[in-house]
């Protein structure tokens, strides 16, 4: 058996190699390092494959989102809403631009930011909501953006999870993850489903005006040469990042369908397991029948429910396979972060999936054999 990773970088840069390989000496030859042609290309190219008006390249998914929130004017004491349960950037921009993060809890089944929770957070303060498609599942766009209309309020997608995804609407349309809000912001750290080999990032929206103020704040705020409109940053995807990403973005929807097939074959060897919870698809697709761009599986996460899940994390590593615990500490419990509003009862749910959540080694190159091989590992311990 080939040697378990949690991603394959390597084995996925085989694919494209002579393609990277080219297009990197290239660039070097041509010492176009910054705002090469290749970023102007990738960046058309990934507009039309997501369907949105505007992309705008920037240097990584941190910068994104903080460039959405600069973009859309928001100001200090302005309260912004988002997940208990995700990663550190999205809350940390908040607090750099000195915006007040109001974190909510999250859905058991999803691990995504829970409505009732978005509803009863609203003050007259807040401006903006944030969802996570965490772990390549969008969050419940339908209800985010009602209640957004409602209150008069931004929608922000942080997408740096669920790229190439799709959210299907009740009313039976599909749009691309990350370009159903007002904005939305991507990473293309080398791990994500889109990744480069170094730091990346994007904006979408299909906001012409939006578009054009942003465009200034990733380029220190100008908008003329040498004439500074604005405060902006100097945040880019160099030609590079952008060549790689171009070789990589016709193959995602295959890398995502070959997460998908994995999180299937996962999921088939868990079925009926009474303490391992396998993730939820919340499009209702039969994860074993069919193949749908609704969940990209960035991450492929269980709950483990009879408390044994940081000895599944040892007995794992014990046998050389890379897991990760996707996250161990709720954000209002972040020293960073805390704030004597938050109250622990108001954050059952994150309080649970710290506990319960364990990831397995998800990528585009995990075959039957390895798989077989995990399952069996996580079914053995839980059950022992
Ligand atoms: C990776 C990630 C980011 C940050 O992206 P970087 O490119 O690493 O700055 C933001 N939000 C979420 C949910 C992420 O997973």
């Amino acid at each position: 058996m080939k040697k378990i990773q949690m991603v394959d970088l390597k084995g996925q840069y085989e694919g494209i190699k002579t393609e990277v390989n080219e297009a990197i000496a290239e660039i070097l030859e041509s010492s176009a390092f910054i705002n090469g042609p290749h970023v102007q290309a990738f960046q058309s190219e990934l507009e039309e494959y997501l369907g949105v008006r505007h992309v705008i390249p920037c240097a990584n998914g941190t910068d994104a989102l903080q460039i959405c929130m600069m973009g859309l004017g928001l100001e200090p004491g302005d309260e912004v809403i988002t997940a208990d349960f995700t990663f550190a950037a999205t809350v940390e921009v908040i607090g750099l631009l000195q915006l007040t993060p109001v974190l909510v809890d999250v859905d058991l089944d999803t691990f995504n930011i829970n409505i009732e929770a978005i509803e009863k957070a609203i003050t007259p303060k807040t401006k903006a909501i944030v969802p996570v498609h965490l772990f390549g599942q969008c969050a419940n766009m339908d209800e985010i953006m009602e209640l957004a209309q409602k209150h008069n309020l931004y929608v922000i997608e942080d997408n740096a999870q669920a790229i190439g995804g799709s959210y299907y609407s009740k009313d039976g349309s599909k749009q691309k993850a990350g370009t159903i809000g007002h904005v939305g912001a991507t990473s293309f750290f080398p791990s994500k489903n889109l990744g480069c080999y170094g730091d990346g990032g994007a904006i979408f929206t299909n906001n012409d005006e939006l578009a054009h103020i942003i465009r200034g704040i990733v380029n220190h705020g100008m908008y003329k040469r040498y004439y500074h409109d604005v405060v902006g940053v100097n945040s880019r995807l160099d030609s590079i990042q952008a060549a790689v990403l171009r070789a990589k973005l016709p193959k995602l929807d295959h890398y995502n369908q070959k997460r998908w097939e994995a999180a299937a074959k996962y999921s088939k060897a868990f079925a009926g397991q009474e303490h391992i919870v396998v993730p939820k698809i919340s499009c209702g697709c039969e994860i074993q029948k069919s193949v749908c761009d609704c969940h990209v599986f960035h991450q492929y996460t269980l709950r483990i429910t009879n408390g044994k899940r940081d000895g599944l994390v040892q007995h794992l590593n014990d046998n050389s396979v890379p897991c990760g615990v996707y996250y161990p500490v709720p954000l209002h419990r972040q020293k960073a972060y805390l704030d004597e509003r938050y109250k622990e009862n108001d954050f059952p749910v994150t309080n649970q999936l710290v506990n319960e959540v364990i990831s397995l080694p998800m990528h585009t190159e995990l075959d039957n054999e390895q798989i077989d091989f995990i399952a069996k590992l996580v079914i053995d311990f839980v059950n022992s």
